[in-house]
């Protein structure tokens, strides 16, 4: 079970914030969220949520889904 201890003691060691992010870490490359507003690149619409198109954050309203 000395595995399970060390595991244990990592998790602990980890704030459940950073462990969330680990977790996201395949869509946070084309995915942002941000707790306040931010503003999208293409419309300027303060939105929460914003995806990478062409180097620009911009809202789903603007994400060109068919070519992602
Ligand atoms: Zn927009």
């Amino acid at each position: 079970m000395g595995e399970d201890a060390s595991l244990d003691e990592f998790l602990n060691s980890e704030s459940s914030e950073q462990s969330g992010a680990a977790d996201a870490d395949a869509s946070t490359t084309t995915y942002a969220w941000s707790d306040g507003a931010a503003t999208c690149g293409t419309c300027g619409e303060a939105v929460e949520r914003r995806w990478q198109q062409a180097g620009d954050l911009v809202c789903v309203e603007c994400k060109d889904w068919d070519r992602a």
